[in-house]
């Protein structure tokens, strides 16, 4: 049996059923578990603890806990029990909602007992990425789920992001079932619709955690002039136009993000006078920016994760306060500043103190109007912190 030993006194962490287990708290390792394998974790004295993913060795996260009861296996129909637990809170969600333009996060992970497995969906077609040894080698037995929970039309696998480089796995793209519709989906979000490029896009096609902060961040920005930082396909500057922004420049360092965004302008008929995409570096938009008179109403800064682990929160707290501080230089008195961190390892107070820290340097006070997350369908869990990974404040500086 494959069996790891924790260090004494480090069983106290597992308690509190915290999923990961870094290296240093483990003293050994017996059976020969190859990354992926479920593992039965024991502390000093060998009494059982809980089952996790062992994952490959080298990497920052040495196990990945699953299950804390010691007479439940880990076995395709546990699998199957998270997967419909998932599918259940989402329903609860979106009650009498037809899948026809219903998009959504299925699964999140960690946060829904599955580590390493996200699953989006947009209509009937499902869109999987796994990213973890453990989470590849539940492969077969998701897709079956899936599909005979929820009969999509098409799985398609999108694991390719970092999380797989991490693990040392090779990327994995293409159609996992049925057949992908010809050309882009089109989805509803609140009053306006979006292309989304499943095959091209970043990440599973959208960013679908942003969805009730952009209907939040619209309805501010009626007349105003408008800087929609870290654009991508528009999902701020689409309903900040439909909402009646007199101009939204739309920032974004991807070609493709803002041909995406084009496209979306022309989906919802929207006047692309009232537009302008700029394919800059936004740290480097905003400084210029700066230097000239020119003053937004409303800035958005939705970078992406500027502290990837926990080893870097130094370096992005201070990558935070810059963003924020340029920001707020480049607002009018009164404006409005969106900003959002989706970085795990930066806690809510953390990003409040580089607001903070940004808006002293900045000259200006800054009220808080509201306090944004994440969407519901990507669930925080409360025994996993750097779940409450995407927060947001929204302000004004005077
Ligand atoms: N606001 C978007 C999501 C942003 S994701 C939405 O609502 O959907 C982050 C985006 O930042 C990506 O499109 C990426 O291309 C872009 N990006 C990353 N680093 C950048 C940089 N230094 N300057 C400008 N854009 C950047």
């Amino acid at each position: 049996m494959n069996v790891v030993t924790l260090k004494k006194g480090k069983e106290k962490q597992i308690k509190t059923r915290h999923p990961w287990i870094f290296s240093g708290a483990i003293s050994g390792v017996s059976g020969n578990p190859n990354p992926g394998d479920t593992i039965t974790v024991v502390d000093s004295d060998g009494n059982f603890l809980a089952l996790g993913q062992f994952c490959p060795p080298g990497s920052s996260i040495a196990l990945r806990l699953m299950e804390w009861r010691d007479n439940v296996p880990v076995d395709d129909l546990w699998i199957n029990e998270k997967i419909d637990s998932a599918i259940k809170l989402r329903e609860k969600l979106s009650p009498n909602t037809t899948t026809t333009n219903l998009t959504r996060r299925l699964v999140h992970s960690e946060s829904d007992f599955l580590p390493g497995v996200i699953v989006d969906q947009y209509s009937d077609v499902l869109v999987i990425q796994l990213s973890t040894h453990g989470a590849d080698k539940q492969r077969d037995v998701i897709i079956h789920a899936l599909k005979s929970k929820l009969q999509p039309s098409c799985i398609y696998e999108r694991s390719d992001g970092d999380g797989r480089k991490w693990e040392g796995l090779p990327p994995q793209r293409g159609v996992v079932y049925g057949k992908l519709p010809e050309g882009d989906l089109t989805i509803m979000q609140g009053d306006v619709k979006f292309n989304i490029s499943i095959v091209d896009g970043q990440k599973t096609g959208f960013y679908l955690d942003q969805k009730e902060n952009r209907i939040e961040v619209a309805k501010l920005a009626a007349n105003a002039q408008v800087l929609d930082c870290f654009s991508y396909c528009g999902g701020f500057t689409i309903p900040a136009l439909a909402a009646g922004a007199s101009h939204v420049t739309s920032v974004d360092s991807s070609a493709n993000a803002l041909a995406l965004l084009e496209k979306n302008l022309k989906l919802n008929n929207l006047d692309s006078s009232r537009q302008q995409s700029i394919k800059a570096d936004v740290f480097e938009y905003l400084r210029e920016n700066y230097k000239t008179e020119k003053r937004y109403d409303m800035i958005i800064l939705d970078p992406p994760k500027l502290a990837p682990d926990r080893g870097s929160r130094d370096k992005a707290m201070r990558a935070y306060k810059d963003i924020n501080l340029q920001g707020l230089r480049s607002l009018m008195p009164g404006g409005i500043l969106a900003t959002f961190s989706c970085s795990g390892s930066i806690s809510s107070e953390d990003f409040r103190m580089a607001t903070a820290w940004a808006s002293i340097d900045a000259g200006k006070e800054i009220q808080i109007i509201k306090q944004l997350h994440q969407a519901g369908d990507h669930p925080i869990r409360i025994s996993f912190p750097e779940s409450e990974y995407l927060k947001g404040l929204l302000v004004r500086a005077v």
